[in-house]
């Protein structure tokens, strides 16, 4: 029998405290040499950074064709104008509106405060090392995000090795989809097809490359607990807390509040009828996986027309991640408070509007939210070797999150429902 991933990670994170806080703590009282933790945890970086180079590599070609596919599926859509318009708002703000409320509830908790884990940010790309941005005006860091955002070359930016100018890849693929849609039958259908299998073949990539997680959350551990000790377990208990409680208000607040003045239907109803989609994509971590139950639980049990749901759902799974955008802000912010960075105002906002680009950007499987985090951190300059940290915890946030990004899909249907679905005088009846 073969032990599930996530039973593999925490193993691998049990073993790793286990061998490496007590070398800690006999190194602390004076029993074992200091150099003997020092090595465990430096042949532990030196493990987990071949892994983490392993997501570095598929982060580009993930987005690529993550995006083309998400926006030529909408290319058929002739017609639906006003519902792709009305549906990208939707799937715009209320991400924004979870990046704010985990931003909320990381400033009132400070999960990392106390924890000074500078040690893992040695030999990685610090602040330091890109003193503008600490000195920069609100203003100024706008403008050179929007700057950045449009690529020099876009061929240099998929080669760049840090993913620092991540963000033009975006762009670039973005309107690279547009414009398929815009071409003629032929080139649309053939381009459409293509980019649709590529992503098909990066999301197996991203799966195989995941299945050694254990390997690389092992190595982290060691790393960190060996070099660090217990600091590193309060803190990360903080920090899941804060990413719950955020995550929670979102699900059980604002959607409700959304569906009940917006979508005119009752929360605990939809809820109800969505069950069986939410525990799904609770169980697999994966809204890509949980897509075919979705659909069948919008038409099926909520009773909402296959022209909204077909056309919502599908991009929803594929861009609209209010969970994976929270928790992207959020891990962020944290990882910047463990390692000594308080991030001014300026660089908060980035960070809001990096972790909406790296949501949308996100595929929608298991852990690619971490190994989108890459283009976040990348953005205000902080350690990319951190994520190694919060990947240890990260099955669980990630079974938590994407519900939330399939709850908020099923909301949009609702919504678009309501303004388009629906004769007007039913409206009110639900
Ligand atoms: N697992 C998430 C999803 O499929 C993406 C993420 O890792 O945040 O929606």
């Amino acid at each position: 029998m073969k032990l599930k991933l996530h039973y593999q990670i925490l193993i691998a994170m049990i073993f790793g405290a286990g061998i490496g806080l007590p070398l800690n703590y006999l190194a602390y009282r004076g029993d074992i040499d200091v150099s003997v933790p020092q090595t465990v945890a430096m042949y532990g970086k030196g493990v987990g950074d071949v892994f983490l180079r392993l997501l570095s590599m598929i982060v580009a070609p993930l987005i690529v064709t993550s995006l083309i596919t998400g926006v030529t599926c909408t290319g058929n859509a002739k017609g639906l104008g006003r519902l792709g318009g009305r549906t990208m708002f939707y799937y715009l703000s209320t991400s924004m509106i979870a990046i704010v409320t985990g931003m909320l509830v990381f400033n009132v908790i400070s999960p990392g405060e106390g924890a000074n884990l500078a040690i893992l940010e040695q030999g990685a790309e610090t602040l330091s090392a890109a003193p503008h941005m600490v000195e920069q005006t609100l203003g100024q860091t706008m403008w050179n995000q929007l700057f950045t955002l449009i690529p020099g070359n876009p061929f240099n930016s998929l080669s760049d090795p840090s993913n620092r100018s991540i963000l033009g890849v975006i762009f670039f693929s973005i309107m690279f989809g547009v414009f398929i849609n815009a071409s003629g039958d032929e080139t649309r259908e053939f381009l459409t097809k293509f980019f649709n299998s590529s992503y098909e073949v990066m999301m197996k990539m991203t799966m195989f490359i995941i299945r050694f997680a254990p390997i690389g959350v092992l190595g982290f551990m060691l790393y960190a607990s060996a070099g660090k000790g217990i600091d590193v377990f309060r803190a990360l208990g903080w920090y899941v807390l804060t990413v719950a409680i955020a995550l929670s208000i979102h699900a059980f607040i604002t959607l409700p509040l959304i569906l009940v003045f917006i979508a005119k239907r009752s929360p605990w109803a939809y809820f109800q009828a969505m069950s069986p989609a939410l525990l799904t994509a609770f169980s697999t971590a994966s809204s890509n996986g949980s897509l075919p139950l979705t659909l069948t639980c919008v038409e099926e049990r909520a009773g909402i027309s296959n022209r909204i749901s077909s056309f919502v759902l599908p991009l929803g799974a594929t861009i609209n991640m209010d969970g994976t955008a929270l928790y992207e802000a959020v891990a962020v912010l944290f990882i910047a408070q463990v390692t000594g960075h308080e991030l001014a105002f300026g660089q908060q906002v980035v960070v809001a509007i990096t972790a909406l680009l790296a949501s949308i950007g996100a595929a929608g499987i298991p852990h690619a939210g971490t190994v989108m985090m890459v283009v976040v951190l990348s953005a205000v300059g902080l350690p990319i070797s951190a994520v190694g940290l919060i990947l240890a915890v990260d099955r669980v946030l990630d079974m938590y999150r994407t519900s939330i990004n399939v709850w908020s899909d099923s909301t949009a249907c609702a919504v678009m429902d309501r303004f388009e679905g629906r004769p007007a005088e039913t409206t009110s009846h639900k």
